[in-house]
């Protein structure tokens, strides 16, 4: 779990009361990875508490957190500096938090990022790191992975270590989010919910958060509030619904999702949109509760992907989707193998 989270509108102006206590020294510095997004958003960038050698590294998160980028990233704060940094502080959405998290343990653990991919691999506590969320939706900000795409797989390093040790919710952060992107984002969210309540691996925990997100996105997405307290619950809605899948697991989206990102770079909360319309057969209730939310927002999901795919390029995706194996045990059940066969899968990819 998370150990430290502050939750509140204008929180973030507290960044730097809260990690002054962690600096180790004037020469450890903090890097804040951010995204480039805010690049010229100067009373964003008033806010960051940089002191002595502390330094903003811009990321773009146009595409996906790769394992070389992190690598790459690693390598020039260890060339930059003689000793570790205080701690990494990322602030975006989930692709600079899992980059955040991913560098704070690779500064600690020998070797390359993608040797780390997969369950419990990492050995050594990584450094103090902080995640700030400015958009809401993956559940990035608790989770104990950081999703990266590697030579061969997208996998994520799953570890004790891989939660931030700090997060801050403010949800003024969210403001200038796109409304597409907030939908896709967002829908991460309520997808979450859908296959963590629906799944075999459902349990107290993970019902209680999930029922609480799927209700907050309910809220959000059919009800009518303000803009501010929308965004409030939203970001609520995300933490909730990371939490429900740290102690479940995600299904069929997630599973055939992660095949549309490692062919064709489709990003996590719009592959998720064009994955989940299709699975009227698996999730009844949550895809058309799903069209009622595209509908009254006016978002058109992405049709076509798969048109011009060649065989060769479906097998790439199911292999992907096929080794995902808990989500499929937690979306069919043990025997999922019987039913998810390449077929199957083909067939409903040729559909999006
Ligand atoms: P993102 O980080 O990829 O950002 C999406 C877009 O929104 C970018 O263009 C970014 O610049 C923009 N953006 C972010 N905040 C903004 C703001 N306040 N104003 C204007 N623009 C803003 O989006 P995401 O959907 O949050 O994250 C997707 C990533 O999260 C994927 O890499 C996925 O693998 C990962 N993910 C991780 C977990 C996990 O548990 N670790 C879970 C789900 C998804
Ligand atoms: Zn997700």
């Amino acid at each position: 779990m998370v150990s430290k989270v502050v939750f509140g509108r204008g929180s973030f102006t507290q960044l730097g009361e809260i990690i002054a206590p962690m600096r180790l020294n004037e020469r450890a510095p903090f890097i804040f990875l951010v995204d480039d997004v805010f690049e010229n958003n100067a009373s964003l960038l008033a806010k960051i508490p940089l002191l002595y050698n502390d330094q903003i590294i811009f990321i773009s998160s146009e595409e996906e957190p790769k394992t070389t980028q992190v690598d790459s990233l690693v390598e020039n704060i260890i060339l930059g500096s003689s000793i570790l940094p205080s701690g990494i502080i990322g602030i975006g959405g989930g692709s600079l938090l899992d980059l955040a998290k991913a560098v704070a343990l690779m500064l600690t653990n020998n070797g390359l990022s993608q040797d780390y991919q997969g369950w419990d691999l990492i050995k050594q506590k990584g450094i103090y790191h902080v995640g700030i969320p400015t958009i809401s939706g993956t559940g990035a900000e608790v989770s104990r992975t950081t999703i990266l795409t590697g030579p061969t797989l997208k996998l994520g390093i799953n570890s004790d270590f891989t939660p931030f040790d700090q997060v801050i919710l403010d949800p003024e952060l969210t403001e200038g989010v796109p409304k597409e992107q907030w939908f896709y984002t967002a829908m991460d969210c309520y997808i979450h919910c859908v296959e963590s309540l629906t799944g075999s691996y459902l349990n107290a925990f993970s019902k209680t958060y999930g029922e609480t997100a799927l209700e907050l996105c309910k809220e959000v997405f059919l009800g009518s509030l303000s803009p501010s307290e929308s965004q409030d619950k939203l970001m609520m809605a995300s933490w909730h619904g990371g939490m429900s899948i740290a102690y479940s697991q995600v299904g069929v989206a997630h599973a055939m999702s992660y095949g549309l990102s490692f062919l064709l770079g489709t990003k996590h909360g719009i592959g998720n949109c064009i994955v989940f319309d299709h699975l009227e057969a698996f999730y009844p209730e949550g895809v058309k509760l799903f069209k009622q939310m595209t509908a009254k927002h006016n978002i058109s999901i992405p049709k076509g992907i798969c048109a011009h795919l060649t065989d060769n390029q479906f097998d790439v995706m199911i292999d992907v989707a096929l080794s995902l194996e808990p989500l499929w045990e937690n979306a069919i059940g043990k025997d999922w193998k019987r039913t998810i066969t390449r077929s199957v899968l083909k067939d409903l990819y040729s559909k999006m």
